[in-house]
Order: structure tokens, then sequence, then C-alpha cells
């Protein structure tokens, strides 16, 4: 079943930027797809209009059964924690360990920081170790964010967002500030925990041959627009 449905998404930003010109996109759940096409196409913004961290201008976006562009603030933190999100730069909490960053995803970023571990309970801890051991940074779990690498730092990152139990994951530029190999380690553990957790993905990559290596589905955006939308097998290079 069709878990986001997009129709005619249009975004005018304030300073006249057409940023998307009129989007249609059906996902199903379980897919995971890479959204490529240069910089300046529309692909952050394209994400962003999904979680409402930008309001569209225009159009619908039925997420799980809600028409995201008319949510209500309630409706908007209820979105945001059945979407996992993860960034270019990580945004980690860098001077609290690794631990607490995976718990932070898991409780809201409201709870507190600067507590002890003891306000989390047992099993919410209990859970986050065990993300933490699939994404293989089980020996980092006490470590300060900012003392791991760009690598590990980005598979907290998706520890963070599989913490939220999510239904989607929407990754904006994951590996575009990591070298090849860290990259495709990258891609391989997002990969993983989407499909054992059955969880659908959206991922951003300018990285053509990155994408077809992982996705199920390339979709191609120039422009504001979709260019492309079908298996990496059908995706030549004029595309
Ligand atoms: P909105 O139209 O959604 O209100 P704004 O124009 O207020 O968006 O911009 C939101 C943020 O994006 C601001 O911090 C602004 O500096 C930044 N921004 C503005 N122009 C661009 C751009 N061309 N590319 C990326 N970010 C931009
Ligand atoms: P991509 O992720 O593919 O690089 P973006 O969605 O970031 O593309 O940007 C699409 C277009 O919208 C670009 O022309 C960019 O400069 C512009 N843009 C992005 N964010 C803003 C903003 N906040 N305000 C104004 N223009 C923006």
């Amino acid at each position: 079943s069709s878990i986001l449905e997009i129709r005619n998404l249009r975004k005018v930003y304030t300073d006249g930027t057409s940023a998307l010109q009129g989007i249609d996109l059906q996902v199903q759940q379980g897919e995971f797809i890479a959204v490529i096409g240069p910089s300046g196409a529309g692909k952050s913004t394209l994400l962003r209009c999904i979680n409402r961290l930008v309001q569209p201008s225009e159009g619908t976006v039925m997420f799980n059964g809600m028409d995201t562009t008319k949510a209500s603030g309630g409706q908007i933190r209820k979105l945001r924690r059945e979407v996992g999100m993860i960034f270019q730069s990580f945004n980690l909490i860098e001077r609290v360990t690794v631990l607490r960053n995976v718990l932070h995803g898991r409780l809201g970023y409201m709870s507190s920081f600067s507590g002890a571990l003891g306000l989390f309970s047992k099993r919410d801890i209990e859970e986050a170790m065990h993300i933490l051991h699939r994404l293989g940074l089980h020996d980092q779990m006490y470590k300060r964010a900012d003392e791991l690498s760009g690598g590990q730092q980005q598979r907290v990152g998706i520890a963070r967002a599989l913490s939220q139990q999510p239904l989607l994951i929407l990754a904006d530029e994951p590996i575009a500030s990591l070298d090849p190999v860290t990259s495709e380690s990258i891609m391989k553990h997002l990969h993983t925990v989407c499909r054992e957790d059955g969880i659908t993905c959206l991922v951003n990559l300018h990285q053509v041959d990155v994408a077809k290596k992982f996705a199920t589905r390339i979709i191609g955006i120039h422009k504001g627009s979709v260019v492309f939308d079908g298996p990496p097998e059908q995706l030549t290079d004029e595309a």
C-alpha cells in the first residue's frame, strides 16, 4: 500500500525561487528510493516538504493517511516522530555521549539534555544499546559524539533515526561529506536496517553510481520536476 502520495507539489520560496514545479509521486511501504539530480534541483526541498521543515506552496502530501500540508502544530510533531531524518552534517548533539544522542531520538528532542541517564527507563536504554550494537557502535556508546569519525557520526545519525521507530526515513545527502569507502559502508548500513525493520527510505544523493548500487527505485529531479522514475537498470547515461 502507498505510505506516501504526493500530488502537484510546488514550492516557491519567499525570494521568488521556484524550487518544486509540480511533483507527483507514489511511494509504497518498504521502498528504498534514491533521489538524484544536480545541486539546486530541488531534492532537499522535496524532503523538507514531506516532514514540513518547509511549508509547500501548493499540492498535497499524503503520509500514512494524513495530508501533511494541512497539519497543525500537534500533527506536525506527530509527523516528525514518524519520520526519521538523517543529515549531511550529522546534526548530533556534539558534547553528549553517543548513547544519549540515540536516546534523544527515541524520546524526542524536548527531553532534558543535562540530567543523568537515570532519567531514561531501563527499557529505553537497553533498546538504544541494541540499536548501537546493530550499527557496530557498541564500543563507542560512552564517547562524546564529537570524538567520533565522520562515518561513525553518521552511523549514530542512523541509530538516532531508527530509535524513533519511524515509518519513513528521509536522508538528505547523508554521504556528501564522507570519502567513497565510508560512503559505501553508510549506504550499506542504511539499506540493511531499513530492510530489516520494514522502513521506507528516501535518500538524496548526487552520486549516481551509489544510487544505482543500493536503491530499488531512482527518482531523478531536474529544475524542480521529476525527469526519471524507475528501477536503477533503466537509468541510462543521458538521464
Ligand atoms: P521560506 O520561504 O520557507 O520562509 P526563507 O526564504 O525564509 O524560507 O529562508 C529560510 C532559510 O533558508 C533562511 O535561513 C535563509 O537564509 C535560507 N536560504 C535563503 N535562500 C537560500 C538558498 N538559495 N539556498 C539555501 N538556503 C537559503
Ligand atoms: P538540492 O537539494 O537539489 O540541491 P534545494 O532544494 O536545496 O536543491 O534547492 C532548490 C532551489 O531552491 C535552489 O535554487 C536553491 O537555491 C533554492 N532554495 C533552497 N532553499 C531556499 C530557501 N530557504 N530560500 C530560497 N531559496 C531556496
